[in-house]
């Protein structure tokens, strides 16, 4: 039995950026003893790097807005994919969650008559996004930690202890969900019940247990598997890989969100993301032609709702009542396939991308004043002033919009009782496509009701469920793995069939070969045989993973970080090509250059990913597939909110018998 710290509590969220703590928040505030876990400082979170706003249809801007326009909006980015009820209840309650944090302190910008100021954002009808400056997610970040500390003082004048009911490990990495005695996960579906974390800290390399009935992820999502992206270090993919290892599923992981708009220069800084509103504030996308080429991208689906003519798209940001959004505000999805379009038919900018110009659509003061993080980040970083000359972008990988499958109004993952998921790791909400805005809102949504329920459940227990001593021991054995293969390669070979017959491999290379296959194979254009050859070389990739080895020793040791979080990148790849590779259709984030079009049949199913390392063999055959796809129909959309739509709209999305249902 493996003798290590071990801490008990109510509630343990994994993961500190938006989702995370207001989930931790909630769960305090409803009585739990909760403790929040992150991999990286406490406040550098992903959240923090949010730039453009959180959408909630308060209509401050526009009092057409209400919460059914933006339910509506968000199933057409979605492209019906979406969990509708998620969507549902993220409208509704998206508004209460801005308002409260104005009471726990965030200041956003104006507008003239003192309201919370609304910006405009790609497939948003009226402007949506509540912001500060292009630096949104700092403040949502910073007023929530100020609230943690607000109620850590609580705590001290009640008992004396700031940590007594809600303490951060910061710099901590989880790397299993415990499961009580006997119950091991895999892919039935009564997954057992959650007993706790096991946890490293990254500095000291010390191995430590949070022992609790409930445990919520959310570590948002897994962009560091691809080459060219838009994401921080954090993002390898683990919340999805724990849940994928307790036992519970993860939804249409093929949904990967490719943003239209990262810098493609210079290379050291390619991918990093120009925010959607400098498009939003009258920014314009044009080819090496100079030419506004997004008028030839208006997909048939979008026509009525976009304008015909440059005027008309101008005309707009004064006076949106009468005339039509411009190409430039398509979904996402729309304008990262333009631009590819563009560059492959070699109308790109110099380094491969295209130009996006504010400098010619308004003074240079207003563009210092509206997008300050924009103006500075091309300054510093690739010596361009955008208030005299165009940026140029290109397509980044940004955002997972499959994820851990939940219940929708209790965020609970289903078959694993106790396992809860929030923000970005959580799946179902956005569908096949996240309207820009809507990931803010969304962790504030369903954080609050994943600390919610998380909380209700750990106190309605009578008996908590204890971890498993065997799983605490393979936990600790699986962590230090790295450093076994390390000596083999010096010559210190493990066993016959053990890490040390071939020499250790480099979890860099591996990360760097991970990248590239998913960049080049599973990439924003998406084909069969591609997707094919993606999978052979993640099968090679985990196979040499098994070797991955590092020297040193557990003091901060960034190489051993790397080969434990490859285990969750590999898991989280090979779901993401095995779905896209059965998913026969183009939809929303997903686009197959041999299926070309959207299937109204393929509309009604869900594809479930589940860790099939329970199967004979599976489990010690490292080349064979870990993940095991079912496909399941989407549950039909009630008739109140279908109500919502005309006919004509529905009929373009809807499989023939859903229409006559
Ligand atoms: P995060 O904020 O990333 O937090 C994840 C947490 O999990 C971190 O604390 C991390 O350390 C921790 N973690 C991860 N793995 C582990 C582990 N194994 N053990 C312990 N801790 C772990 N969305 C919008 O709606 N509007 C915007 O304007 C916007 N702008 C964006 C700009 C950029 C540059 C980027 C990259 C994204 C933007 N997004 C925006 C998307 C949005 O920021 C993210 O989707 C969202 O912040 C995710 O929040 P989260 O709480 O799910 O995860």
């Amino acid at each position: 039995m493996t003798q290590l710290e071990r801490r008990q509590w109510d509630v343990v969220v994994v993961g500190a950026g938006g989702a995370g703590l207001r989930a931790a928040i909630e769960a305090r505030e409803r009585g739990a003893r909760t403790a929040v876990i992150c991999k990286s400082l406490f406040g550098k979170a992903h959240t923090v790097m949010a730039e453009g706003g959180i959408a909630a249809s308060m209509g401050n801007v526009n009092s057409g807005d209400n919460w059914r326009v933006h339910f509506r909006d968000t199933l057409r980015g979605g492209k019906f994919l979406n969990q509708w009820r998620m969507a549902e209840l993220h409208a509704q309650e998206a508004p209460d969650r801005v308002w409260e944090l104005e009471t726990w302190g965030a200041l956003f910008d104006r507008t003239p008559d003192g309201k919370i100021s609304q910006r405009n954002f790609g497939g948003h009808e009226y402007p949506r996004l509540a912001h500060v400056g292009d630096r949104t997610g700092l403040e949502l970040i910073r007023t929530l930690q100020q609230k943690i500390v607000a109620l850590q003082q609580e705590d001290f004048r009640e008992y004396g202890d700031y940590e007594a009911r809600l303490k951060v490990y910061q710099e901590c990495t989880v790397t299993r969900i415990l499961k009580e005695d006997g119950a091991e996960g895999g892919d039935s579906e009564d997954g057992g019940r959650v007993a706790g974390a096991f946890c490293y800290e990254r500095e000291s390399g010390r191995f430590f247990v949070l022992e609790a009935p409930s445990v919520v992820l959310a570590t948002g999502g897994i962009g560091k598997s691809f080459k060219v992206t838009s994401n921080s270090w954090e993002y390898t993919g683990d919340g999805h890989a724990l849940a994928l290892l307790a036992g519970a599923p993860l939804l249409n992981m093929e949904f990967v969100q490719f943003h239209p708009t990262g810098m493609v220069w210079p290379p050291s800084v390619k991918g990093i993301l120009v925010t959607e509103s400098v498009r939003g504030d009258g920014g314009v996308l044009r080819n090496s032609e100079g030419k506004r080429f997004m008028f030839d991208y208006i997909p048939d689906v979008f026509k009525e709702k976009y304008a015909e003519s440059e005027d008309e798209g101008d005309r707009w940001y004064e006076d949106p009542d009468h005339n039509r959004r411009p190409p430039e505000l398509l979904p996402r999805d729309e304008v990262a396939r333009a631009i590819n379009s563009e560059v492959k038919a070699g109308r790109g900018s110099p380094h491969g991308g295209v130009f996006l110009d504010v400098s010619t659509r308004m003074p240079a003061e207003v563009v210092r004043r509206r997008l300050p993080s924009m103006y500075h980040q091309f300054k510093e970083l690739a010596d361009v002033d955008i208030t005299a000359e165009a940026m140029e972008v290109g397509p980044t990988c940004h955002y997972v919009m499959g994820g851990i499958a939940v219940d929708s109004e209790t965020a609970a993952a289903p078959g694993v009782a106790g396992l809860y998921a929030a923000g970005e790791v959580a799946g179902g909400m956005h569908g096949s496509n996240r309207l820009g805005g809507n990931s803010l809102s969304d962790l504030l949504v369903f954080g609050r009701r994943a600390g919610l329920h998380a909380a209700a459940y750990a106190a309605g227990l009578d008996v908590r469920p204890a971890p498993d001593e065997g799983q605490i021991d393979a936990a600790a054995a699986e962590a230090l793995r790295p450093f076994g293969a390390g000596e083999a390669s010096r010559g210190d070979a493990v066993g016959p069939d053990g890490p040390g017959d071939r020499p250790a491999e480099n979890p860099y290379t591996l990360h760097q070969e991970l990248q590239q296959t998913m960049n080049d194979l599973v990439g924003i254009i998406r084909r069969e045989q591609e997707m094919e050859q993606a999978l052979e070389k993640l099968a090679e990739l985990r196979v040499r993973a098994g070797r991955a080895g590092v020297e040193g020793h557990r003091q901060f040791n960034p190489g051993w970080h790397l080969a434990l979080d490859l285990r969750n990148m590999l898991l989280v790849s090979e779901c993401v090509a095995r779905a896209a590779l059965e998913r026969t259709e183009s939809r929303g984030g997903h686009t197959r250059e041999d299926w070309p079009g959207m299937d109204s049949d393929w509309r009604r199913v869900n594809l479930y990913c589940r860790l099939a390392g329970t199967e004979e063999g599976a489990a010690t055959d490292p080349a064979a597939g870990r993940i095991a796809l079912t496909r399941r129909t989407t549950e039909p959309i009630r008739p109140d909110l279908l109500a919502l739509f005309d006919k004509e709209e529905l009929v373009k999305y809807l499989a023939e018998e859903e229409l006559h249902e």
